[in-house]
């Protein structure tokens, strides 16, 4: 067999192969999947690929050559479930359909593309996820800046950004928005692909879809042009993005994209939403992860995340704003403010709340229903869920009637009136369609005086047929006459041997079975053709009719949209609201004297998870002033890095709008939360590098201001304890240093000569988690207060993780000796009145409890070369 189109010349080929070719040829990246009546086929390399990622019979065709074309197909019914597999998997697929009957098409069927499906731009319900938007990004690089675009064209959102800085900047940027927007797909100009400039970028793409794409459509004036058509707009003013020439190149590209893959235009875009810099929090990578926003650490589930918390919507459309939100908190104060407002309504009208819960129960996702009508993809089925959804609004708004805040009173009113939507699909779709749109049944009855005609026809047709019977019955006098149907010979008279005799002249025999004879006559014949002319004619009326009320709504696609936004927001609202009541949460005091004071906070996630042990609140005050770093110390398990997520989830939560676990707060607005927590603890990570941990830090001492948070859990532990120590106190003295930093921190360590800073350093407090020692076990209680940690009880913990007592045993004398030797030190500097500790003594000292603690009976030979070796390395 030929196994690829490169080789194949299209001489002497059949006509159908030919064809195949040329769309081969203008198609190389996607897999082909070909039309040929009930089936799609591959063929050549494609066959190869898709036989063997889709684990379906390889099979042959003969096409005019030599050879045997390799080939493999799957049934049109079923084509998107394979699509879908595919594009799982990373590939393009091209749809080639069929674009005229082939029954009655004269010489070889016309084909051609109808779409192209990549990962970023799949509309199929079964290819998409409820909750998450499904989005598709291009960028463009401009003199000093990056400009993005990115669109989910199964909603029709469509945001522009830009970003400024050094190039290096512009790449961490670019890192974290990607990882709050996800993209499944990547476009940009195909020209970039092993440039310099544009590494760094390209380095940050690894691991997406990516897509290079034709330079020409990334030119400034014809991407603007493509944009401006697309709008119907004569420059970009009305969108705010006359400054924005990248990130319009960027949209404008995309743009072309979509309409080429798509072989439309894309309607369902209906307008540019920009993302500026000023208004939304970065949050980057490592903080998001490690405060469990959106998915945890170990499962990456949503279940256990902040947002999973948080989600009680109950539309498609709210939880996906929902995500946006937690991904993108606010940084203005009106903004923020404004969102509070609008939860607190909720929260004071249960009454009200549950009733907008039930009614937003019923309310189905019309973003991207509105995106698959856009597309004339959406079924009649998908009108009717349209049309009932849309028969909900009113009463939803009805049910905020008394709704005071502004917020809600915007949202009330964009839920623009879509009466007269409903009322078209209510009159002209029928209430419960077939799954299909070729078999009839579609449309209602009464809609169409045309349709009615026919439909009387096909109904009568069927009297007719049986007066037939009875009339011919009568005439011939043959008992057991019978009218049949069959799809080959239409209705015919079926009449057995016995009576083979009495058939009278005027019938023509069309079929001799063992036992009977078949026979038609003209009358027969005619009504047959009435019926089936009737049948076709009403088939394609209803199609029409169909088409055009698809059309028709099309047309409406922004005020859908504009509807979709504002319900999705109520329902974000509606769940900030009901998790609030069921939890408890108060609404968040904003101030700008940059202060943080929280009394009796509480971790949102693990207050509700814990079943066991109840929840111990714990008051927070930080300032820019007195209080700005607090160094929290205490054993194992304590509670330490539970406490510092909490402070950053209040504060989070209350800047994305939500009320707050705590019985209240006074909270400044953050401009940048960071957290970073040691290598050690990084177990995820899987790989316990230090130098990753000290890039980190680097970059949050680089990005910080005044007016950040700053959360280190145990840093400095990926390194020998010297290293880590001072690289701990050092990133103290800057973050207190207001000129240096200056900026808020929570500080966990295990290195308790970190506590010494509080008093060397103005703005540094110590703080620690309370335990009680009771009968040789620990026991926690949670509570964090000013003061430092006496012991770290770190046997005690080991115990309680079930670690064996001769072990413990052992350690706790061994602990002995190490104390006694602390002293011994402490008595001997005293004793010779040493000015200072050098470098040589410590490490002599620290070699000393090295070779205290091996117990040199217990180990062989090797590895006594082994830790020779090792102690000589990091001593000597
Ligand atoms: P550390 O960082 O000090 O080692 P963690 O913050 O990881 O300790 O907390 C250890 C465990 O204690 C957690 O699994 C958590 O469930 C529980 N815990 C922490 N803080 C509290 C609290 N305030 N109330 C109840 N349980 C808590
Ligand atoms: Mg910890």
């Amino acid at each position: 067999m030929i196994e690829s189109t490169k080789k194949v010349s299209k001489k002497g080929v059949s006509p159908m192969m030919r064809h195949y070719l040329e769309v081969k040829e203008k198609n190389p990246d996607c897999l082909i999947f070909y039309r040929l009546g009930d089936f799609y086929e591959l063929f050549f390399e494609d066959a190869l690929t898709a036989s063997k990622e889709l684990d379906i019979m390889l099979t042959g065709r003969d096409c005019g050559m030599e050879e045997r074309a390799p080939m493999c197909g799957v049934p049109h019914h079923s084509v998107e479930k394979y699509v879908a597999r595919l594009i799982e998997k990373g590939y393009k697929v091209a749809i080639c359909e069929q674009m005229e009957d082939p029954a009655t098409a004269k010489g070889i069927v016309d084909r051609d593309i109808v779409r192209i499906v990549t990962p970023g731009t799949v509309l199929e319900a079964s290819m998409l996820e409820e909750d998450k938007n499904n989005y598709i990004l291009s960028l463009f690089l401009g003199t000093d800046k990056l400009g993005a675009a990115y669109t989910d064209i199964s909603t029709g959102e469509f945001y522009v950004f830009e970003l400024t800085g050094s190039p290096k900047e512009i790449a961490v940027k670019f890192r974290n928005e990607l990882y709050s927007i996800m993209p499944r797909e990547i476009v940009y100009p195909a020209g970039y692909v092993g440039e310099e400039d544009f590494s760094l970028i390209k380095k940050e793409c690894t691991g997406y879809y990516c897509t290079p794409y034709f330079d020409w459509c990334f030119v400034p004036k014809s991407a603007l042009q493509k944009l401006e058509d697309h709008f119907q707009v004569k420059n970009l003013e009305g969108f705010g993005m006359e400054d924005m020439d990248a990130a319009a190149v960027a949209a404008g590209a995309l743009m072309s994209y979509l309409y080429e893959t798509q072989k439309s235009a894309v309607k369902q875009i209906t307008s540019i939403r920009l993302k500026k810099q000023t208004e939304h929090m970065y949050l980057d990578t490592f903080t998001r992860r490690n405060l469990e926003l959106c998915e945890t650490l170990r499962s990456r589930s949503k279940r256990g995340s902040l947002l999973g918390l948080l989600d009680h919507t109950h539309t498609s459309m709210g939880s996906r704003m929902l995500r946006r939100w937690l991904t993108e908190p606010l940084l203005r104060f009106f903004d923020i403010q404004n969102r509070l407002d609008c939860v607190e309504e909720f929260v004071k009208k249960p009454d009200e709340l549950e009733t907008v819960e039930r009614l937003l129960g019923g309310i189905r996702d019309i973003e991207r229903i509105t995106a698959r009508i856009t597309s004339a993809t959406a079924t009649p089925r998908e009108l009717i869920v349209l049309r009932d959804t849309l028969e909900i609004i009113p009463l939803l708004k009805d049910a905020m009637r008394d709704f005071s805040c502004k917020g809600i009173r915007q949202l009330l009113e964009d839920m623009v009136d879509l009466s007269d939507v409903a009322t078209l699909i209510r009159n002209v779709i029928a209430d419960e369609p077939p799954l299909t749109i070729k078999e009839g049944g579609i449309i209602r009855e009464g809609y169409s005086e045309e349709l009615d005609r026919y439909r009387d026809a096909m109904k009568n047709g069927k009297n007719w047929i049986l007066n037939i019977e009875r009339e011919e019955k009568e005439r011939t006098g043959i008992k057991n006459l019978k009218v049949g149907y069959n799809k080959v010979f239409g209705y015919y008279i079926d009449i057995t041997n016995s009576y083979k005799d009495q058939v009278p002249p005027d019938y023509i025999r069309r079929q001799t079975l063992a036992n009977s004879e078949r026979y038609i006559t003209p009358k027969l014949k005619e009504i047959e053709d009435m019926m089936l002319s009737s049948e076709e004619r009403s088939y394609k009326l209803e199609l029409e009719i169909f088409n055009m009320t698809r059309m028709e709504i099309a047309d409406d696609a922004a005020r859908l949209q504009k509807a979709a936004n504002a319900i999705a927001a109520v329902d974000c609202f509606a769940s900030l609201a009901h998790v609030a009541l069921e939890n408890n949460y108060v609404r968040p005091k904003l101030n700008n004297s940059n202060k943080i004071e929280i009394k009796n906070g509480r971790h949102p996630v693990i207050e509700a998870q814990s079943s066991r042990e109840r929840f111990v609140p714990n008051d927070t005050y930080l300032d820019n002033a007195d209080d700005k770093v607090a160094i929290i110390t205490g054993p194992n398990m304590a509670g330490k890095s539970t406490y510092m997520r909490q402070v950053a989830l209040i504060c989070l939560m209350a800047q994305i709008g939500s009320f707050v676990p705590c019985d209240s707060c006074d909270l400044c607005i953050l401009d940048r939360i960071f957290t970073r927590v040691g290598a050690s603890d990084d177990i995820s990570q899987g790989q316990s590098t230090f130098m990753v941990e000290m890039t980190e830090v680097a970059s949050i001492l680089h990005n910080a201001t005044p007016n950040s948070l700053l959360i280190f859990d145990e840093i400095g532990r990926g390194t020998s304890t010297y290293d880590g120590l001072s690289i701990a106190w050092a990133v103290v003295e800057h973050t207190a240093d207001v000129k240096r930093l200056g900026a808020k921190c929570l500080f966990a360590t295990h290195y308790h000569e970190l506590t010494e800073l509080e008093e060397k350093l103005q703005g540094v407090k110590n703080y620690h988690v309370m335990t009680k020692e009771y009968k040789d076990e620990i026991v926690f209680l949670r509570k964090i207060v000013p003061g430092k940690a006496v012991h770290s009880y770190g046997i005690q913990v080991a115990k309680l993780a079930g670690v064996p007592e001769d072990v413990i045993e052992r350690a706790k004398v061994l602990l002995v000796t190490l104390e006694q030797n602390d002293i011994n030190r402490s008595r001997d500097k005293t004793a010779e009145e040493e000015p200072a500790e050098t470098d040589e003594t410590k490490k002599a000292l620290l070699l000393m409890r090295e070779l205290q603690s091996t117990q040199v009976d217990k180990i062989t030979a090797i590895e006594a070369l082994v830790f020779l070796d090792d102690l000589k390395k990091r001593y000597c």
